[in-house]
């Protein structure tokens, strides 16, 4: 019973942060986004717009629900939807647009919001970077139809893998409720002790310069059913699994009660090291994030991941990971991970160039509490050292 008011109280400071809407807890971000699909009944077969910079498991979702991704290639400025290239897509059958607020880093919200308005198509958003970003038109989340959010393990908070959905129209709300009554189960304790135990681990072996190859331990412990992983094999291929349809489990519950009592110090660090890269890649070569004002306010965005351009990308991550200095790489490939096989989302070699580009090139900096002013000193002394500016 216990669990039941720790849920609630989770929720409620949810809906708190974002000044309304109603919040379901689900296993992954991608289950929020398929049961917001699901319980907005869109005709089957019928079209969703998203990024081709995104991961494997939006696209699945979305085909999960009996709906097809269709991909719109990303602005290179700010890695998110290209609102210009709306205009060149055939609106007949696109039932609801994906928009997904990469690396924090606001969308530009107010034409995507206008180009669906008129066509009646409700807009969704991928928070699962951005939790607490604040685009032109208000908090990143509140914008649409509903926002989904995650709580794996390098997401802005941490429930140690886990969903948020947030639901922003009363009506949706109530399919939502009545969809999880009717389908999802609460994950049973033997998960509950894995998720447990993980959560545990985690905190106690993760540390900036572990990072790497913690990251490919935990890969090969999921691969053989020692650990609770983000993706299954059957799952990169494209197979529901047949646990998809979970609610949050107690311990992640918990844990996100812990992390969201301290969101603001979360936020205001995120913010300060996001500002600090700002500042100090121009000073060693390398080009900042120049997004345009149109697009966030004046305010410094808590971003979850600072994106980099460099010509020499898999010698960087390489030598990040032998030197234990963390970088990421999202995105390999328009559907993380590297290796999904991406015809099997609809998704075609070209079809979106920038994203591809991006691909090459990007590698991201972190901004969590585990960086400090001199670790984040020391990733870039590294950068000036290793990485070579892609020509712009
Ligand atoms: C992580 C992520 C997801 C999926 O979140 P899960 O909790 O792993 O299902 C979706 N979209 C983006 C952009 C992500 O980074």
């Amino acid at each position: 019973m216990k669990h039941r008011l720790w849920e609630r109280e989770f929720a409620r400071l949810i809906e708190a942060f974002f000044g309304g809407g109603s919040v379901s807890l689900l296993s992954k971000g991608r289950v929020a986004l398929y049961a917001g699909l699901r319980a907005m009944s869109l005709p089957a077969g019928s079209k969703v717009l998203l990024p081709g910079y995104t991961c494997m498991v939006v696209p699945s979702a979305v085909q999960y629900a009996g709906l097809e991704p269709l991909y719109v290639d990303v602005d290179p400025s700010h890695y998110n939807l290209d609102p210009a290239l709306l205009a060149q897509v055939p609106a007949q059958n696109v039932a609801a647009v994906i928009v997904q607020h990469t690396y924090g880093i606001p969308c530009d919200m107010a034409p995507i919001l206008a180009w669906a308005a008129a066509r009646q198509i409700p807009v969704i958003e991928d928070c699962c970077h951005a939790f607490g970003s604040r685009a032109a038109g208000g908090l990143c989340g509140t914008l649409g139809a509903f926002a989904f959010m995650s709580g794996q393990w390098n997401k802005p908070f941490s429930t140690g893998l886990g969903g948020i959905l947030l639901v922003n129209d009363a009506a949706l709300a109530g399919r939502v409720g009545r969809l999880i009554a009717g389908e999802f189960a609460a994950p049973g304790w033997m998960r509950n002790l894995f998720l447990q135990a993980q959560i545990l681990a985690y905190g106690l072996v993760v540390r900036p310069h572990t990072a790497g190859r913690i990251t490919r331990l935990y890969r090969f412990l999921t691969r053989w059913g020692l650990a609770i992983g983000s993706s299954s094999q059957a799952e990169l291929a494209g197979i529901m699994p047949e646990n998809y349809c979970l609610t949050m489990a107690r311990c992640q519950v918990r844990k996100g009660l812990r992390e969201i009592a301290r969101i603001e110090e979360n936020q205001r660090h995120r913010r300060l090291v996001s500002a600090l890269y700002q500042r100090r890649l121009a000073e060693i070569g390398f080009a900042p994030l120049s997004i345009p004002p149109s697009i966030a306010g004046e305010d410094a965005i808590p971003l979850l991941r600072y994106p980099v351009r460099v010509a020499n990308k898999p010698e960087v991550l390489r030598k990040a990971e032998r030197e234990g200095v963390e970088i990421g790489s999202w995105f390999e490939v328009p559907l993380h991970p590297a290796g999904t096989r991406m015809e099997d989302f609809g998704y075609r070699d070209g079809a979106c160039p920038q994203a591809e580009a991006a691909c090459r090139e990007v590698v991201n900096l972190p901004t969590h509490r585990g960086i400090t002013n001199r670790r984040a000193e020391r990733t870039l002394q590294f950068l000036k050292r290793v990485a070579v500016p892609a020509a712009l």
